[in-house]
């Protein structure tokens, strides 16, 4: 996991979808088509609304992922695109009124204040980079397969994890969970799992639609680690 830094702007319209974005909505869709993700749109060339800019769409870099008004997984869906966007070169993502951008890599989310409050879609910008060579298998490698079932990462031996917990495995659930919140104050990767911890993986929980109880079992492993 990694966070992109720096930001291309758009220059003028392309007059086609680029591969990158297509292959990223082609992940999307076999991973969330299920749970209502669906396809809101790539290439469009128009500015951004209230600007004199031109948007990402018209250079085709620019994804629209359709998610349900208010569906836990669509967080989780922004916030890993976030985690991973070094992988990815994904420069920006607004999500919910919240915007992050590799032009304030670190600053996490920050409100975003355009005339779209962007509540029924994630918009993924990618690199020039990521946009001629990103391909749905990489998405896939990187992020697994989404709310599905199916290939992806697995919990494999790591073992279940609550409070007074210690080691290893409770300081790899911590720089996730900074990873994936990187707008909350950052959990101490100390291998002890106290009640910041605690907290923190209950967030994480209810945002991804798996039982509260603070406990990291196979469940919430499966979800951490990108499956
Ligand atoms: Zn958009």
């Amino acid at each position: 996991m990694g966070i992109y830094v720096g930001y291309e702007p758009a220059r003028s319209c392309t007059g086609s979808p680029s591969s990158g974005a297509r292959a990223l909505m082609a992940w999307f869709l076999g991973a969330y088509g299920g749970q209502g993700g669906r396809n809101l749109g790539i290439y469009n060339c128009r500015g951004i609304p209230g600007t004199k800019s031109t948007s990402l769409h018209g250079e085709g870099r620019a994804a629209d992922l359709g998610v349900p008004v208010g569906a836990g997984w669509a967080q989780v869906l922004a916030d890993k695109l976030v985690a991973n966007s070094a992988e990815l070169g994904i420069q920006c993502v607004i999500y919910n009124r919240r915007i992050w951008s590799g032009s304030y890599p670190h600053a996490g989310w920050r409100p975003y204040n355009g005339t779209h409050p962007h509540t029924d879609h994630l918009h993924v910008e990618h690199s020039w980079h990521s946009a001629r060579t990103l391909t749905a298998e990489r998405v896939q490698q990187v992020l697994g397969g989404g709310g599905q079932p199916g290939p992806g990462p697995t919990p494999g031996a790591r073992p279940t994890i609550r409070r007074g917990s210690k080691g290893a495995a409770v300081s790899e659930a911590q720089r996730i969970l900074n990873a994936w919140y990187p707008s909350l104050s950052r959990l101490a990767v100390d291998g002890d799992f106290g009640p910041a911890t605690e907290a923190r993986v209950k967030y994480m929980q209810q945002r991804a639609g798996l039982a509260v109880d603070g406990i990291v079992g196979p469940n919430t492993w499966r979800r951490l680690l990108g499956g």
